[in-house]
């Protein structure tokens, strides 16, 4: 029997694992609460509450019947609190549970395999990072000398910054035209108004995130690479990995030979493992995208999709209108060629949400189907997944303006034009991987005075826009490396 290609049984994966997950979505009117009695571990299930209160220290929250999620999210926080517990009413009668020591949605055969994904994501992950490094030494010191380097990084920074600010600005246009947030019911805005920050939103968001634009560079330079290497700072990384390649030039050839020999071979190493770890790929993305199905509350879908809807439109206009063009016009390379090329970086973009974990899939595919030489694009690409988000910064555009609608603030052409700069500068400083997005959302709104609350409102459907967001991010990275190369020559 013919073998089924990969980027075909990944196709597959994904679109039967939507099913399953569907098939098997969580109950979001089941909770299970695992507490202490008598010093013993105990575990119950508590259905169809009217309410339910959370209690810890000396704080209570309330929650409705819709607010499984919430909960949840609540309990995240406080879960090293002692003395947590529970207050709830279900069928008429009121229970109180003491010592709580989880609480967390039940699970399903979606949910259950989830760790398949987490392995494969892991896997990734850890490939990400020294790939970065070796890529970006070799590819530096093969350059062969600096003007040659600073030209292709300049045009490299500069493609990517130009493809950013576009996409806000498609962002934003979308938004304006569609305004999803006038099409908001008044009743659904006060639903998703009331939400409280301090459940619905991760803990960071809360904190200050007001950017000082000099520390932001300062803090480019790593102080220990080996400590940037270990707290995964991207920035830090690209800046350490460039400069040792540089400088490898200067250095005597037959040291330098040994170096670029080692890192060259090791990042042909790291190719190889990709391979291999690709193999599990469609189980990987089969568990991921069932079980982000099944936890996924599709009935916050229909209220916000005119915002939804405004997203995807951007994504798929800055798809059509920029990287196109650029593949068809500048590169004069097949545009179906290329999406045929990145079919499997972008199925594995979709199903992590992260560009760091996709990166080695990302190097793969361009370096063997779009034949991009290695030099630029192991220089290109680690590069534009730390620096270029093209998808997170167009969502980013049509959020603010998503909010300030709601909150009835009205957004005028400075207050627009001070959402592209700073989501330009947030997308440099967007870590690539899950939901940082939306946490980087915070500066923006506070830059144009947005309530940063307001981020309470989108969080529901942030997973599925980071899953498309993301794939733009890894296109756009891959449209420029081809690019620079053709450009290049
Ligand atoms: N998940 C995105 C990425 O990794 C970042 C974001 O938009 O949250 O590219």
């Amino acid at each position: 029997m013919k073998k089924i290609p990969l980027h075909v049984q990944i196709i597959i994966a994904l679109i039967v694992g939507a099913f399953f997950g569907s098939f098997f979505s969580i109950d979001t009117n089941k909770l299970e609460i695992d507490y202490k009695k008598n010093n013993q571990e105990k575990s119950t299930i508590i259905k169809d509450w009217s309410d339910l209160e959370i209690y810890y220290n000396e704080i209570t929250t309330s929650f409705g019947k819709d607010d499984q999620s919430k909960i949840v999210r609540l309990f995240e926080k406080i879960k090293n609190e002692n003395n947590v517990s529970i207050r709830f009413i279900s069928r008429d009668r009121e229970i109180k549970i003491k010592n709580v020591t989880n609480i967390s949605k039940p699970s399903t055969p979606a949910t259950v395999i989830k760790p398949i994904g987490d392995i494969f994501i892991r896997l990734l992950s850890f490939l990400a990072i020294p790939l970065v490094i070796a890529s970006l030494v070799v590819g530096a010191a093969s350059l062969g000398d600096v003007k040659k380097l600073g030209r292709i990084g300049l045009k490299t920074f500069a493609l990517y910054m130009a493809t950013t600010a576009i996409a806000i600005t498609i962002g934003l246009v979308v938004a304006n035209i569609i305004q999803p947030g006038n099409k908001l019911s008044s009743q659904a805005k006060s639903k998703l108004l009331s939400a409280d920050l301090s459940t619905s939103t991760p803990t960071d968001i809360t904190k200050n995130l007001d950017v000082d634009i000099v520390d932001f560079f300062v803090d480019i330079v790593p102080k220990n690479p080996f400590q940037a290497i270990s707290s995964g700072n991207m920035l830090q990384i690209v800046f350490f990995a460039v400069f040792f390649g540089i400088v490898l030039t200067f250095i005597e050839e037959s040291k330098r030979n040994v170096i670029v020999t080692f890192f060259d071979a090791s990042s042909d190493t790291l190719i190889k493992m990709v391979d291999f770890v690709m193999k599990i790929a469609p189980y990987g993305v089969f568990a991921l995208i069932s079980a982000t199905v099944a936890d996924f509350g599709f009935s916050i879908l229909s209220t916000l999709f005119w915002y939804i809807f405004a997203v995807l439109l951007g994504l798929l206009l800055h798809l059509c209108l920029i990287y196109i063009p650029i593949i068809k016009f500048w590169c004069k390379f097949s545009v179906r060629e290329f999406f045929k090329g990145m079919q499997n970086a972008q199925a594995i973009a979709f199903s992590t949400s992260s560009s760091a974990a996709t990166l080695p899939v990302t190097m793969e595919c361009v370096e063997v189907n779009l034949k991009v030489p290695k030099k630029i694009s192991g220089f290109v690409l680690p590069l534009g997944a730390t620096i270029n988000m093209d998808g997170t910064a167009l969502y980013q555009g049509v959020a603010a303006v998503f909010i300030a609608q709601v909150y009835g603030i009205n957004l005028g052409i400075t207050e627009q034009l001070t959402i592209v700069l700073t989501a330009v500068l947030a997308s440099i400083g967007t870590a690539p991987v899950p939901g940082v997005g939306i946490i980087m959302l915070v500066m923006i709104l506070q830059a144009v005075h947005i309530p940063p609350e307001g981020i309470a409102l989108i969080i529901g459907v942030d997973r599925l826009l980071d899953m498309a967001r993301t794939i733009n991010n890894i296109t756009g990275d891959a449209t420029v490396a081809l690019a620079v190369s053709k450009n290049e020559n």
